[in-house]
């Protein structure tokens, strides 16, 4: 008999990471499939991981400067934050200490927004509990009145993603609010905001309020996306201490390493040039839209460094035409393409395409 692995595995999607673009003759490639930041880190992370001196030693075991450095920036308790090995650790910690099978045999059920983020559906069934897909509205928004109308006596935890990755529109801080005062308080919610530095609504999700006056609000942020960290692996998350002495139960310790924990403190120490990075892919986020909608193109509010190009049974076609350019975007067959905003010239280049990607594809969308 060979080995077994548990029979929830069977169930896992298998994560399709965001693939390298393919080198064409006289273009530069351009990697606009994984939701990075094109503009890297602020210098002074190089400057500050190369003095790090300490790579035999094993890290501080619970990110202690990188939790103060939270604290003090966002006005948070440190004893509040708990590092993970990027905010998909943190998530998992959460997943794992509120959601599972029980005793009985039962699953806990974990409610999520449907097409959301891919990780979703690995780590809550990994964990045993049983995932609740609640479809995006038509704009790709969360439906908050189906979600609340999905939960039963097993709901453990809801996860809200805002801006919802891969379709782009953010949540406003009065339809959280009015969401959580129609919550259970034995529910746990995640807000997960990988994003968060990226939006420009009005009347944006202050996720930091919520934690703070409801003890079910957990927060994920992430060094990843704004802070262009994603290879060190650092996340956290934010919530009272009713959750966060759970969360330290089941944390491993040495989630984040010493390099990890350096740069994003070193990064969060020049949180002013973070933002300027920021701005700029924002702007560029706004000029690529505005000239898409200008083609005709439908697209969603887009409240991240990425867009959504709703192309239903085209989106494979289509991330292939952009391969032909260099250009890696992610397809999600049958549903949609997620385009990172990149460097001007990759946004550039998938103006153009757009602009002479079949019209007749868009107008078939629109019909
Ligand atoms: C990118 C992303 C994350 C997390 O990334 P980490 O690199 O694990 O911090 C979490 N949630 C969403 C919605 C994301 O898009």
């Amino acid at each position: 008999m060979p080995v077994t692995p548990r029979e929830t595995l069977k169930t896992l999607p298998a994560y399709a990471a965001g693939k390298p673009p393919t080198p064409a003759e006289g273009l530069t490639p351009y990697k606009l499939s994984s939701n990075e930041n094109p503009l890297g880190p602020v210098p002074a992370v190089a400057e500050a991981i190369a003095a790090v001196d300490t790579l035999h030693r094993y890290p501080n075991p619970t990110a202690e400067s990188l939790r103060a450095a939270i604290a003090e920036t966002y006005g948070v308790d440190a004893e509040d934050v708990v590092a993970g090995t990027g905010s998909l650790g943190a998530l998992t910690q959460i997943i794992n200490t509120f959601a599972g099978t029980r005793s009985d045999g039962g699953q806990d059920e974990v409610i999520y927004a449907w097409r959301s983020f891919e990780a979703y559906p690995i780590v809550v069934r990994t964990a045993g509990a049983k995932d609740i897909m609640i479809p995006v509205t038509q704009d790709g928004r969360h439906d908050l009145e189906a979600m609340l109308a999905a939960i039963t006596e097993n709901t453990r935890v809801i996860l809200l993603c805002t801006p919802n990755n891969p379709t782009g529109p953010a949540l406003t801080h009065t339809e959280v609010a009015e969401f959580l005062d129609r919550v259970p308080e034995d529910i746990v919610v995640v807000i997960d905001e990988a994003y968060h530095e990226f939006v420009r609504i009005e009347d944006p999700v202050d996720s930091l309020a919520l934690c703070r006056s409801h003890p079910n609000v957990a927060v994920l942020r992430t060094f990843s996306k704004a802070h262009g960290l994603a290879t060190l692996r650092v996340g956290y998350s934010i919530a009272r201490q009713e959750i966060t002495q759970h969360l330290r139960v089941v944390t491993v310790p040495f989630t984040v390493s010493t390099l990890g924990e350096t740069a994003a403190v070193a990064s969060l120490q020049h949180l002013d040039q973070v933002e300027d990075r920021v701005e700029e892919l924002v702007e560029e986020r706004q000029r690529v839209r505005a000239a898409l909608l200008r083609t005709g193109w439908q697209i969603p509010e887009a409240q991240g460094n990425f867009l959504w190009l709703p192309l239903g049974e085209k989106s494979l076609d289509f991330a292939h035409e952009a391969g032909v350019q260099a250009l890696a975007v992610r397809a999600f067959d049958g549903d949609g393409v997620r385009v990172t905003i990149g460097e001007p010239e990759a946004n550039d280049r998938l103006i153009a395409l757009c602009t002479t990607y079949t019209r007749a594809a868009c107008a078939e969308l629109t019909e």
